[in-house]
């Protein structure tokens, strides 16, 4: 497949690529991003906040293979969807079965719902998942191909306190992590029955204007024509001032749904804003969608979700009303930078440890051991070598106590115990090093 160089991917210069060439052989595949240490905290602040707010809200653990068979997602989220047609890694197995990547979480967990009988221990069934997923789509700022989601689905009930349950959850997620006033986009896109009603009417109203249409839209025109209603061309958006509006076609179950949600949403005070334009880019949602945006990052939604009656039948099981939720996590990290929010995260008080000389660094897992295995947080850099250098390390790590051995504490039996604050020191012997470092701790 060829795909376009990204303009706003930055280009490496021939000179560095050449330097880099020659140190190692091999690097990450294009679009797939390394997470590096230095990114801990904001991973760790997102996988504390989301297993606490997911238990908090009573979603149960699930985890789906990152590989399925390809025909899940063919049959789940559409054939003629862009994720199927164009971005999904499928391969041939070497027992010549066709499997795929994920591209997306719901199908697979539609999957074990069905084939588990998941349904039989909890009705409904809430469940949260997260990890990698996979489209071969152009790399660009915030899309990568390989990205991580976290998601939320709630199976086996259709009445509207559940997509208004699945939106609250969301909103505690993003709240949790920080953002200030995440802002909720709502709409309906109806169902088998409505649906291709209104479907003929856009159909009727962009017959004579397809050729103001982008380029995919007049490709969507036969495939998919709601997303012409989300296309971010400025043609296409000008275009759909005077298109029809679904609100105008829904038949009585879907009205009643969706007033329902949105009283529901009124009563908890959650603000929103409806918008007749948003539709999702999966075949499989009807009824409710959503979106929620930061202040910071008003093109790209933070999470984005609604409901899907038809999943299970698509998937050959019987009809199974569901509703789900799912957010892009390095987005959320990137609106989380551009706001100047911090990882929301409980620190520890740590220990340095420091060695100086051989006789040290040969006794010191018996010093940090000792620590560590009485629940103190210790860390080192016994490589460097130093005294200085690693006390600079120590403040960089914000340690809030040194413990620094030479060669006549090992052979006393006891260590340096400094505040990193004041600068004041003790020596400890070794049988009483936990107790004074924990009393110097509190
Ligand atoms: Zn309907
Ligand atoms: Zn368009």
């Amino acid at each position: 497949m060829n795909i376009p160089k990204s303009k706003t991917v930055k280009q490496e210069s021939k000179k560095t690529v050449k330097k880099r060439k020659k140190n190692h052989l091999f690097q990450s595949v294009r679009g797939m991003a390394d997470i590096l240490p230095k990114n801990q905290s904001w991973w760790k602040a997102i996988f504390d906040v989301g297993w606490t707010v997911s238990e908090l809200h009573d979603f149960r653990f699930i985890e789906t293979p990152i590989v399925e068979q390809a025909g899940l997602f063919e049959a789940g989220v559409g054939a003629a969807t862009d994720i199927v047609e164009k971005e999904m890694y499928v391969f041939k197995t070497k027992g010549g079965e066709k499997v795929a990547l994920r591209p997306e979480g719901t199908a697979p967990v539609m999957r074990s719902y069905l084939e588990h009988h998941l349904g039989y221990f909890a009705s409904p069934l809430k469940v949260f998942y997260y990890g990698p997923m996979f489209r071969y789509e152009r790399p660009q700022k915030s899309r990568y191909r390989e990205h991580h989601q976290w998601g939320f689905e709630i199976i086996g009930d259709s009445d509207a306190v559940y997509d208004v349950q699945i939106i609250l959850v969301v909103l505690s997620f993003l709240k949790a992590l920080k953002f200030k006033e995440p802002t909720l986009k709502i709409n309906t896109i109806g169902c088998r029955i409505c649906r291709p009603t209104y479907r003929d009417k856009l159909k009727e109203y962009y017959r004579y204007r397809k050729a103001k249409l982008c380029r995919d839209c007049v490709r969507r025109y036969d495939q998919n024509i709601l997303r012409l209603l989300d296309c971010k061309q400025p043609e296409c958006q000008k275009l759909r001032e005077n298109a029809p509006i679904i609100l105008d076609y829904l038949c009585s179950s879907c009205n009643n749904h969706f007033r329902s949600v949105l009283e529901l949403v009124e009563d908890n005070n959650i603000a929103y804003v409806p918008d007749p334009y948003l539709v999702r880019g999966l075949d499989y949602y009807n009824k409710t969608v959503f979106e929620v945006f930061s202040s910071s990052l008003p093109e790209a939604a933070l999470a984005g979700g609604g409901r899907y009656d038809y999943l299970s039948e698509l998937l050959g099981g019987r009809p199974m009303p569901a509703v789900g939720s799912s957010s892009g996590l390095e987005r959320i990290i990137e609106a989380m930078q551009a706001e100047d929010l911090t990882p929301p995260l409980k620190s520890k008080p740590k220990v340095f440890f420091i060695a100086i000389g051989d006789e040290a660094k040969k006794a010191s897992l018996k010093f940090i051991n000792e620590l560590r295995s009485n629940g103190i947080q210790t860390l080192e850099s016994l490589g460097k070598k130093s005294l200085g250098n690693q006390l600079k390390m120590a403040d960089k790590f914000k340690a809030r106590l040194a413990i620094i051995v030479g060669q006549r504490e090992v052979f006393e039996g006891s260590a340096i115990v400094r505040d990193m604050k004041s600068g004041v020191q003790e020596n400890i012997i070794l049988e009483k090093l936990v107790e004074e470092t924990k009393k110097r701790l509190k």
